[in-house]
């Protein structure tokens, strides 16, 4: 049979390294079929991204800082010359000062709070424009987002609150696009030892806590991820939009947990 995304042409933002989420989703399009270009942000991650990249047959490797909005600009004219359209987008891209992932909330700053929301918010709307105009025929954008956003979790802090602003904001684009035919969703992952987790405090805890606590009683990996990320930016998920899809083994649906499971 077809497979899933034959024919559609998507870009993955965010990969760093194999262990990045965009990465788990990446090697899932391939896998279904999809042509991809990616992005890196910067020179020095060039060396670790082009030989992902080459895995995955993506000829197509755009330099692109979201705080640059003339290197959004260069990629999405790129895209345009290479391909004329887009089918998807996937935004897996956030940035906080670690040294505000620790301690309070309420002792945040203006500037880390500004560039936290910049990156891991504003930017995922900064993308959706750029890519709206390239998508005659419809398409699906998908960024990534964390349970941080809806429940206070340990250090989260700031990230937190980006994370809030993210998913209104997906609804918000999701009834923008919609009558174009351009889908809008997030996915809400579970723990992962990411680089971008590496930030956050305590996290080896957060990790077991989850294992412990989630109905699966166990975390989840980038390819599941990948794998929700499919039915999200193909044609199966042709009726979802405006939606935060959990991908946590069920951890955001436990109320309290049993009083025999605690992480040692
Ligand atoms: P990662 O470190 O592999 O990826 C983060 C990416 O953001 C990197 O590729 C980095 O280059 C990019 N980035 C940061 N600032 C940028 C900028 N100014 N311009 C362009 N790119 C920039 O970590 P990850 O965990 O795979 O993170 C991907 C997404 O998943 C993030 O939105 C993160 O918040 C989210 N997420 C992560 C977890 C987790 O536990 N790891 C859970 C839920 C959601």
């Amino acid at each position: 049979s077809t497979p899933i995304l034959a024919g559609k042409r998507g870009l993955v933002m965010g990969v760093a390294n194999d262990r990045s989420i965009a990465w788990g989703i990446a090697r899932a399009c391939a896998d279904h079929g999809a042509e991809l270009a990616l992005t890196y942000q910067g020179e020095p991650l060039l060396k670790r991204v082009r030989p992902l990249a080459d895995k995955l047959g993506a000829t197509c490797l755009l330099d692109c800082d979201v705080t640059d909005p003339a290197s959004l600009d260069r990629a999405f004219e790129t895209l345009a010359d290479r391909w004329g359209g887009l089918d998807f987008v996937v935004h897996a891209i956030a940035y906080s000062d670690k040294e505000e992932l620790k301690g309070r909330y309420v002792d945040t700053s203006a500037e880390n709070f500004d560039q936290t929301m910049r990156i891991s918010c504003y930017s995922f709307t900064d993308v959706c424009r750029r890519a709206d105009r390239l998508m005659s025929e419809g398409g699906s954008l998908l960024t990534l987002t964390y349970y941080g956003a809806e429940q206070v979790m340990p250090h989260y802090n700031v990230m937190g609150v980006a994370k809030a602003a993210l998913e209104a904001s997906v609804r918000y684009i999701a009834n923008d696009l919609g009558p174009r035919g351009i889908r809008v969703n997030a996915i809400s992952a579970g723990p992962i030892r990411t680089l971008a987790a590496s930030g956050i405090g305590d996290f080896r805890f957060i990790l077991k806590w989850n294992e412990y606590n989630a109905p699966m009683r166990r975390n989840i990996t980038i390819d599941q991820v990948g794998g929700s990320a499919v039915y999200l930016l193909s044609d199966l998920g042709a009726g979802v939009t405006g939606e935060v899809h959990h991908v946590d083994s069920g951890y955001h649906t436990v109320g309290m947990v049993a009083p025999d499971s605690a992480p040692e």
